[in-house]
């Protein structure tokens, strides 16, 4: 079987899979994975976190002259709103050009060309171990998948390079053509924001209802632009999206300028401000509110679940001293879920690779380097040294917005950018793995 072709058939097994997370349900991908590896005899390890959740890992072993490449993929998607799908979000149908399913950008793609892509090399001579880890629970904070591995079998994960989601698609600016390769993510601060107030009977309005309170707090997360904290690979990142000539990237990157500039393509422009302004500062989404019990009663207290996301290279302490000064001290925080952003280098032999690998794929794309405003597994392989790339390579024509399929309806990808990233893929993990190099 070719390898398009088996890639093809991995991706339609698994996309008609339903492992939406919650509540995961990664199992049959997983037996499907394993299935796969044992008959072709490659070596794996079913690992099974504590709350019952599997993980797989592969491996063909290489020379051992140098350090292993790891290639990840997560097993969980995100729900579907079924009724605004065009065709059966778990039916991986084919239409259009298309493969239709959820999980066929994020990250189910990755998945199958990963599998096509080990089973491939798995007698050829390599000089470093080559494993793929198909994991569950990304989608929720990684703590049953990549985090647990990386916590409890470090021996199965352990490699020098990580690649896994977050670049390697086409983003069509004008007439140009990028491949943004993710070498940065932000860290996240999951919070809850909880005012106290006076309790009371609701016919005898007073001035201390911790549901006000809660919701002048709310109104004031709702609009600030907290302060920019602009990296390099951002910055980077920016010039090349204005095609290096725009007069605009230096005033975005100036505090005071940068909030108006932001002000006027939010009114023009608003889909595009949205992921500049995320790439440029720390943010804050409230997504959740509880208070109350009786519509006659003033509760005592009341509170809102908040998604933090926080710039590399800032703390979580000076992410939640950023959140006072816009809320106040009166406001009680308690953080429930954090962990901080990470960026790798793009100096690396890797990395180099990639770059050549496109160019002779992709000869009319630039590769660049940019940060992702969500995360990905990678903060966890960091924690054991790994450097990670964001690397599942697609290429996507123009009607196809990247940005939207992550977690949207009618998520899909292209046949032939699908089998291209494939080849790709496998082309890149041979001549990187290989000793003749
Ligand atoms: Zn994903």
């Amino acid at each position: 079987m070719s390898l398009a072709t088996a890639a093809l058939e991995h991706l339609k097994a698994l996309l008609r899979i339903p492992s939406v997370n919650p509540p995961g349900g990664e199992g049959p991908c997983v037996d499907y994975v394993a299935r796969v590896l044992s008959e072709h005899g490659i070596e794996h390890t079913v690992v099974e976190s504590h709350g019952g959740r599997p993980n797989v890992v592969g491996r063909v072993r290489g020379s051992g002259a140098k350090k292993p490449l790891l290639l990840n993929a997560h097993l969980d998607v995100v729900p579907v709103d079924r009724d605004k799908w065009t065709h059966d979000p778990f039916g991986a149908v084919e239409a259009d050009g298309c493969i239709w399913g959820r999980g066929a950008i994020d990250m189910k793609n990755m998945a199958a060309m990963s599998l096509a892509t080990i089973v491939s090399l798995k007698n050829q001579r390599l000089d470093r171990d080559l494993i793929f880890a198909a994991v569950a629970d990304e989608e929720a904070g990684s703590n049953h998948g990549a985090l647990y591995l990386v916590q409890n079998r470090p021996d199965l994960v352990s490699a020098e390079y990580v690649l896994g989601e977050g670049g390697g698609h086409t983003l069509h600016v004008g007439p140009r053509q990028i491949c943004p390769i993710q070498v940065a993510e932000k860290g996240i601060c999951w919070f809850e924001l909880t005012a106290h107030g006076e309790p009371g009977h609701g016919s005898m309005p007073h001035g201390d209802n911790a549901v006000v309170t809660l919701a002048r707090a709310i109104e004031k997360l709702g609009e600030v632009r907290l302060p920019p904290h602009v990296l390099p690979v951002v910055e980077g990142f920016l010039q090349e999206l204005a095609g290096g000539a725009s007069r605009a990237i230096p005033a975005l990157l100036h505090p005071r300028l940068a909030n108006h500039l932001l002000g006027v393509l939010e009114r023009v422009d608003p889909a595009r401000a949205r992921p500049v302004s995320a790439m440029i500062r720390n943010t804050v989404s409230p997504t959740m509110l509880s208070a109350g019990s009786k519509v006659n009663v003033i509760p005592s207290s009341a509170s809102a679940h908040v998604d933090g996301r926080v710039i590399p290279g800032q703390t979580i302490a000076q992410f939640l001293d950023e959140i006072r000064a816009v809320v106040g001290p009166d406001l009680e925080i308690t953080v429930h879920e954090q962990h901080e952003g990470v960026v790798f280098s793009s100096d690396t032999p890797l990395y180099a690779a990639i770059a050549g690998m496109v160019a002779r794929h992709a000869p009319e794309a630039t590769v660049v380097p940019y940060m992702v405003p969500g995360f990905t597994d990678a903060f966890a392989y960091a924690r054991i040294g790994a450097t990670c790339y964001g690397f599942a390579p697609v290429r996507l024509p123009r009607e196809l917005d990247f940005a939207k399929m992550f977690h949207g309806h009618d998520e899909r990808i292209p046949v032939d950018g699908f089998v291209w990233g494939t080849e790709v893929l496998r082309d890149l993990v041979a001549e990187f793995c290989s000793p003749v190099r």
